[in-house]
């Protein structure tokens, strides 16, 4: 038995076999070649590969994610039907001899930076395709084509790091834990992880080595460990803690339908924070009073292309509808930092956490903003829709964002097109300035909902992504808990409302604080509400309160 020791980022126990999840980097040598046919028949046979392809994502995406979505596949098999995309692949082949792979890599460049050049932002847009079409050609050339999970089994992911748009395209049924070299609890992939409510361990020293593929493992997600080859001694202990988690989770079943209130009748609201439609059975199925966070990025992060509005408009109706009425707090899109999207082609950035991210790329890129507000205030009829702002820094950006919610509002009366007149708007509290301003931006908003994982980093200059950082980053520092009391305050003198959305949200050994504190509501991932509601219904506020908050 190998033990391998990792930091849990969800817990629970998992059994399965091990599957080491590679990403696919092809390098690309740059080769002469003698046989010039030769080298373009092997081109030609890639590219057939590669349309073939494209033709069973287009069948699969077409049942699983609807026509719109799907064209994008078809868009990609026209590109490598191109007639200028392929003389030039082919030039390069046979009039300098050069490999394959050298010739699609140089032909992509070209082709990516001419669209990248463009005025027009779907022009633009269509660089990040070319690179697309390119990088499955070359994967298919030189034998490193991305890795799709391909298991008859669900099993143990075992990788060095996963980006979100990697986590989000794994079939979620196939999966039974995450086990990652690198990665940071706060980092969106963590978040993801509990999401789905998975064992997830982070920083899993020599987690990946190729020996290990298909063997049969344990996650231990409660110790943050992972049993090799398992001997019998440990598969029995765990199989005997599996069955408690079992029957804990059994007892806590028991709290649906019970209200949030603590022993002394101080109300809070439990809801869930989701990143797309398929969670909303785990939200219901751990009785959520509401939806507290939605993540609308992960609507573009699944995307090839920008969402259109009516795409959109379909994902936010579904939501409200679902929640039949219950509050669903839609945050707009907060792509950049590490959550990247290629066809918004921003341009590097050397501090990307601290750059042109999330409202930022909204005021500057308007048009794509109002598409999705637009999309929102439709579908607000159709349930309890509130909206909010993430990385709110001044009170500028509040006012500005107002006149474009108005300007929207207005285009869509004069269309004659209906929307809810009772959505509330709030914004996240997670940079230090917005929570130092939170009296001014509290006139202005009916809610905050303090994102933890943003104001941690940003507060204690402690890179949420970084493993390495530890101590540097202790989500329980005094400056947060302050932070979030002052917060508090400055809201309530202004009768705005306050939730706690990021991962802090959820850790237990806080929930008397908050309360003390007085924090409305606790958005968290769907799996920790009856927990909470637990903690909830045995504490008495008014005995803790006054040393608490003497203590802060
Ligand atoms: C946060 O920063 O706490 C938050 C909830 O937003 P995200 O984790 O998506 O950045
Ligand atoms: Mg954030």
């Amino acid at each position: 038995m190998i033990t391998l020791n990792g930091k849990t980022v969800c817990a629970g126990i998992a059994f399965g076999k091990i599957y080491i999840y590679s990403r696919s980097e092809s390098k690309i040598i740059r080769r002469h070649v003698d046989d010039v046919n030769d080298e373009l028949s092997r081109f030609e046979s890639a590219r057939q590969q590669a349309y073939d392809e494209l033709g069973n994502l287009y069948e699969k995406a077409l049942s699983e994610v609807g026509e719109e979505n799907a064209m994008i596949f078809q868009i990609h098999q026209m590109m490598i039907e191109d007639d200028d995309y392929l003389e030039s692949i082919k030039n390069i082949i046979a009039d300098q001899s050069l490999n394959a792979e050298t010739a699609v890599a140089q032909t992509c460049d070209t082709f990516a930076d001419m669209f990248a050049s463009m005025d027009d932002s779907y022009m633009k847009a269509r660089a990040a395709d070319v690179r697309d079409v390119s990088e499955r050609i070359i994967g298919i050339l030189s034998g490193s084509s991305k890795k799709a999970i391909s298991a008859d089994e669900p099993v143990i992911i075992v990788a060095d790091d996963l980006a979100p748009s990697e986590t989000v395209q794994f079939d979620k049924s196939a999966i039974l834990a995450f086990v990652t070299e690198g990665g940071s609890a706060s980092s969106h992939t963590s978040i993801l992880a509990r999401m789905m409510n998975i064992p997830a361990l982070i920083g899993t020293a020599n987690a990946v080595n190729e020996e290990y593929n298909g063997k049969p493992a344990i996650v231990d997600g409660f110790n943050g460990k992972v049993y090799i080859e398992p001997d019998e001694e440990t598969t029995e202990k765990m199989n005997k803690r599996a069955d408690e988690v079992k029957r804990q989770r059994e007892m806590l079943l028991k709290l649906r339908g019970v209200k949030s209130v603590t022993k002394d009748g101080q109300k809070i609201e439990l809801c869930a924070n989701i990143g797309n439609v398929s969670d909303i059975g785990s939200v219901l199925n751990n009785d959520a009073e509401g939806i507290g966070l939605f993540r609308s990025e992960f609507v573009y992060l699944e995307s090839h292309d920008y969402p259109s509005e009516d795409v959109q408009f379909g994902v936010y109706k579904e939501v409200l509808s679902k929640m039949a009425g219950k509050r669903v707090i839609i945050r707009t899109l907060d792509i950049g930092a590490d959550k990247q999207v290629d066809y918004f082609n921003m341009p590097k950035e050397e501090n990307p956490a601290m750059g042109i991210r999330a409202i930022r790329i909204c005021l500057q890129r308007p048009e794509i903003f109002k598409t999705q507000l637009r999309a929102l205030y439709r579908a607000s009829i159709f349930g309890k829709l509130a909206i909010m702002f993430p990385m709110i820094a001044s009170e500028w950006e509040i006012v500005k964002i107002l006149e474009i919610v108005d300007e929207v509002k207005s285009e869509l009366e004069s269309e004659g097109i209906k929307y809810s007149k009772n959505i509330e708007l709030g914004c996240m509290i997670e940079t230090p300035a917005a929570a130092v301003i939170s009296d001014i931006l509290a006139k202005y908003l009916d809610f905050f909902s303090i994102g933890t994982n943003d104001l941690t980093q940003y507060t204690l200059a402690a890179d949420r992504q970084n493993p390495e950082i530890g101590p540097f980053c202790d989500t329980h520092h005094r400056a947060i808990l302050r932070l979030i009391n002052m917060v508090v305050k400055n809201a309530h003198a202004n009768n705005t409302w306050v939730g706690i959305c990021g991962e802090l949200g959820a850790d237990m050994e806080l929930t008397e604080t908050f309360l003390s504190i007085g924090v409305d509501e606790l958005s968290v991932t769907p799996s920790a509400i009856l927990p909470i509601r637990q903690k909830v219904l045995d504490t008495d506020v008014s005995s803790i309160r006054e040393k608490i908050i003497a203590e802060l």
